[in-house]
């Protein structure tokens, strides 16, 4: 693993650099819809949506280095990430680019590059999430058309996405090999969408029915029967996505911002010797995650495809997102209560740890495929 960056990628960080002091403004809301929108089309015109898909695909053709440094330098200034269709781009597109067919391809991969589609994710249902396979809404072939029945749930953006990216069964004597991924515009008839409110008042997610909706033979992706395969590729990207270390270092800065403002016996928090040494063993804990996330890019830069790999930041991320917030939570002690953020992130990190799939499972990955230990 070479850890410098060639002239070329510092040319490019520069370049990164000056196309942010151009279209980020110094103060912005995240969330306000007008701002994405022109934040999303400023980087779908600079051509850094999909930035390292390949060309032919319509992507920049960019190393994974650069689209890291992209990421890094975009982090740093705290910009939304890239394009809000964060389903659609980190996982759907790669998906799309292997397994579509040129229809597919033509259909949906200059949508999502202009920053213009949003994408939600159909895998869960209430009787299957960490044992996904267990999956029962059901595609049934009617001509040129799958007639699909049945329920997803924990559905994230359901209620504003333009399509679903999701698993149905095809075949009930196979439990993997009766599993098929079909992509379906969220306005078909026959599809329900009852929002849930998550435990901080807020929608993100949703309950999905499907009745009777018909869905063109067209629109499944890869063949009948090898959704499986599919959605290995895609949630291996999905948890790679998740374990950013970049936007850690953006959390602990504010940590340690706090640690300074909040007094303790008179005296800044940051002073005391317990406060200073548990803010180093997080930073230490984000270096570790970066240099694994280094590692899964090396392996992509060799041409390996995302692996097993990627649960070990995902793990990572999640136990000390729950740690340092509980940590900033301590050090506000009563005044917790008035501060809104570390409030909100104490409430929305639990449920960030188990999308993408839950602790215990990423531990199974990791000793089973990586570690190599037997099932039982
Ligand atoms: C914020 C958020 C967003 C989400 N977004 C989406 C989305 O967009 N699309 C989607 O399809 N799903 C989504 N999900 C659902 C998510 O993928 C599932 O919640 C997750 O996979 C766990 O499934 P479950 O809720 O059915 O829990 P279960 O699978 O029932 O797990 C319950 C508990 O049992 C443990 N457990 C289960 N099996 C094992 C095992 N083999 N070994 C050890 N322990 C085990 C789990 O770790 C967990 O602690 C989201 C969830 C959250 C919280």
């Amino acid at each position: 693993m070479d850890f410098d960056f060639s002239p070329e990628e510092d040319a490019f960080r520069a370049r990164v650099q000056s196309f942010l002091d151009a279209h980020l403004p110094s103060e912005f809301d995240a969330r306000d819809p007008d701002f994405l929108k022109q934040w999303n089309r400023a980087l779908g015109e600079a051509g850094w949506l999909g930035f390292a898909w390949p060309k032919e695909a319509g992507g920049g053709g960019a190393t994974i280095i650069e689209q890291f440094i992209l990421k890094e330098e975009m982090s740093a200034r705290r910009a939304p990430p890239l394009g809000s269709d964060f389903m659609g781009l980190t996982w759907v597109g790669p998906a799309l680019i292997e397994h579509g067919s040129d229809e597919q391809k033509q259909q949906f991969l200059p949508e999502l590059l202009a920053g213009e589609s949003c994408w939600c994710t159909g895998y869960s249902e209430p009787g299957a999430g960490s044992d996904l396979a267990s999956l029962s809404t059901r595609a049934e072939r009617d001509g040129d058309d799958y007639v699909v029945n049945g329920q997803k749930i924990w559905t994230t953006l359901a209620h504003v996405a333009k399509y679903i990216f999701m698993l149905v069964r095809t075949e009930s004597s196979s439990r993997y090999g009766g599993i098929t991924c079909v992509l379906i515009p969220m306005d078909s008839p026959g599809i329900e969408i009852q929002p849930i409110p998550n435990l901080s008042g807020e929608v993100s997610f949703n309950q999905v029915f499907f009745k009777d909706v018909r869905v063109p033979v067209a629109s499944r992706l890869g063949k009948e029967g090898e959704g499986w395969r599919v959605v290995v590729g895609a949630l291996a990207n999905e948890r790679s996505g998740i374990s950013e270390a970049t936007e850690k270092l953006r959390h602990i800065e504010d940590l340690e911002e706090l640690a300074r403002k909040v007094m303790r016996g008179g005296r800044p928090a940051v002073e005391d010797p317990e406060v200073r040494r548990k803010l180093a063993s997080f930073r230490t804990r984000i270096a570790a995650m970066r240099l694994t996330g280094m590692r899964h890019l090396t392996n992509q830069l060799q041409g390996r495809r995302p692996s097993s790999e990627t649960s070990i930041n995902k793990l990572l991320r999640g136990q000390l997102e729950i740690e340092m917030d509980a940590f900033a939570m301590g050090l506000l002690g009563t005044q917790a209560q008035t501060q809104g953020r570390w409030q909100y992130l104490s409430l929305s990190y639990h449920g960030t740890v188990i999308g993408g799939g839950t602790p215990n499972i990423q531990r199974n990955i990791i000793a089973e495929r990586i570690l190599g230990l037997p099932k039982d």
